[in-house]
């Protein structure tokens, strides 16, 4: 049973089964029922029955349930890494050292931040009045959620909707909805009120339209790839929902003259292999200044060769399938189209043997790529480093800033000049200097340009969720307000 409604599963009520697949074999993970519009409808019924008590709970109330889910997250972890390692085909060891606990960390965090919804202070700004501010919930939200990191999305949708007093339904991607499940579970049996968190697993075009669509959800948060963030936007402008969207990324990853090459070639190759480079952030465009490039271009192709392809429960293995067949042929197509405009140094096809009854693909650089290729210019979202050189500063900004995204870029010097210049004009929502990747729950993440709007994690997340309210109560007890006579004057 795989919707999750009203702090239960249930059976959804199309009947229509689809198979979870392990992307690394091909095996059937679990076969799941696809929820329809009536799954839907209970699930926003259930979420807006549930409103009306989570929104009234107290901010310790609330922090006492996330709390209480990051525990029992934190004593199911294994069992949690397990599914999504299956589901999702990624190498245990990143499921179980990034995925989980980076979840559990993200659900304690909301347990604290749920007690410190900031604002203005209180105060006489008009000196006849107090002003004050009240943070409240929206309503229900419908989030929709991406296949590459089903538990961390789901996990980033759900905490700050309610640590802020919304209740939720979620539609994780069809082909992984099942950690996402578990998830939810926990904060019900985290003492969260029936219908606080719901869960219907469903395809986007049935379910996730419909959620979107819905009337009686409030608004919409999703994350996905770029074409399907500009429909639903669409969609949910029919019902003039708030939105707010995560979308595609192709991070630029820029190396100075100064910087420390040893240090650039290893983060190049975590930041653009980390989960099969099916990361929004991964480091996609290297851009490398000239006298450094060739260098720069062994040193990865080098370490490219001794990444470790293998099965997904192997603590061993370093790469792991990417998500489907069809994904699989989409990254194989790019990079054969490359061949014929690009050089392709190292990879660029899917291996044999036992790896072939999964989706599996070598870990590829291409380099001499024309700046309108659609290499260049569209999410590979597959383990695909591009490199080109530049001459001079400004052209290494310009190269960086050479994309309709905006979501993550690095830059990597020893010159503090430059780190604070590249931190600067590279439009993206997060710049690291001298490392690609890392996240932190305090911290946002959200895009700029088409990459989207609006922040995941940190206390930022909450000004999407909740509706600033000012308040504002009259101090002077005169009936005849100073400020009428702007309006009328009375004879006399
Ligand atoms: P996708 O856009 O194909 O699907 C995302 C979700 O949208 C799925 O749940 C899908 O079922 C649903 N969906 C599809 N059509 C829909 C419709 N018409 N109405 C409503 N919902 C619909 O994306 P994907 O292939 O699952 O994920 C990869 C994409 O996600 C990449 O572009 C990646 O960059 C992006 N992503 C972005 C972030 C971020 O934080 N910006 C994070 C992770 C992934």
């Amino acid at each position: 049973m795989h919707q999750y409604i009203g702090g239960e599963r249930r059976a959804a009520s199309s009947g229509e089964g689809f198979d979870v697949l392990d992307p690394s074999t091909d095996e059937t993970v679990e076969t799941v029922t696809l929820a329809g519009p009536d799954d839907v409808d209970a699930a926003v019924s259930a979420a807006h029955a549930a409103f009306a008590e989570w929104s009234r709970a107290t901010p310790v109330e609330r922090a006492t349930v996330l709390t209480k889910a990051a525990a029992l997250l934190d004593e199911r972890a294994e069992e949690i890494a397990q599914l999504e390692s299956r589901q999702a085909g990624k190498p245990i060891r990143l499921a179980r050292e990034f995925d989980v606990p980076g979840t559990v960390d993200n659900t304690a965090f909301f347990g604290a931040a749920a007690r410190r919804l900031d604002g203005m202070a209180s105060g006489e700004y008009s000196g006849d009045h107090t002003s004050s501010i009240r943070r409240e919930p929206i309503g229900v939200v419908g989030s929709i959620a991406p296949w590459n990191y089903p538990l961390q999305m789901a996990a980033w949708k759900v905490l700050p909707a309610i640590a802020a007093g919304n209740t939720i339904v979620l539609k994780p991607a069809e082909i992984t909805p099942l950690t996402s499940l578990l998830f939810a579970e926990a904060f019900t049996e985290a003492g969260a009120p029936a219908g606080v968190v719901n869960v219907v697993t469903g395809t986007g075009p049935v379910a996730g339209e419909h959620l979107v669509g819905h009337p009686d959800v409030a608004m919409t948060s999703f994350t996905g790839s770029t074409a399907v963030g500009r429909r639903v936007m669409a969609t949910a402008a029919a019902t003039g929902k708030r939105v707010h969207l995560e979308l595609g990324g192709k991070a630029p990853f820029v190396v100075f003259d100064d910087a420390d090459l040893e240090a650039a070639v290893h983060g190049a190759v975590a930041g653009s292999l980390i989960n099969t480079g099916q990361d929004c952030t991964a480091a996609t465009r290297a851009i490398v200044h000239r006298s450094v490039h060739d260098a720069f271009v062994r040193g990865v192709a080098d370490l490219f060769a001794q990444v470790r392809i293998g099965a997904t429960p192997d603590p061993a293995t370093d790469l792991g399938p990417l998500s489907s067949r069809a994904h699989q042929d989409k990254v194989a197509g790019m990079v054969e189209r490359a061949r014929g405009y690009a050089k392709v140094v190292t990879g660029g096809r899917a291996p044999g043997g036992d790896l072939a009854r999964g989706s599996y693909y070598e870990p590829t650089l291409v380099t001499d790529v024309p700046l309108d290729s659609e290499i260049w210019t569209d999410e590979v979202f597959g383990p695909v480093l591009v490199v080109v050189p530049f001459d001079d500063d400004d052209e290494a900004i310009r190269l960086a800033n050479d994309t309709e995204f905006g979501l993550a870029a690095s830059a990597w010097t020893r010159d503090t000049y430059r780190a604070g210049r590249a931190s600067r004009e590279i439009a993206a929502g997060c710049v690291w200097v001298n490392d690609h990747i890392p996240i932190i729950s305090e911290m946002p993440h959200g895009g700029y340009k088409h990459s989207g709007f609006g922040k995941d994690m940190s206390a930022y997340s909450f000004d999407e969720y909740t509706n600033v309210k000012h308040v504002m109560h009259d101090i002077t007890g005169e009936a005849r307000k100073a400020w009428h006579r702007t309006i009328f004057t009375l004879p006399g």
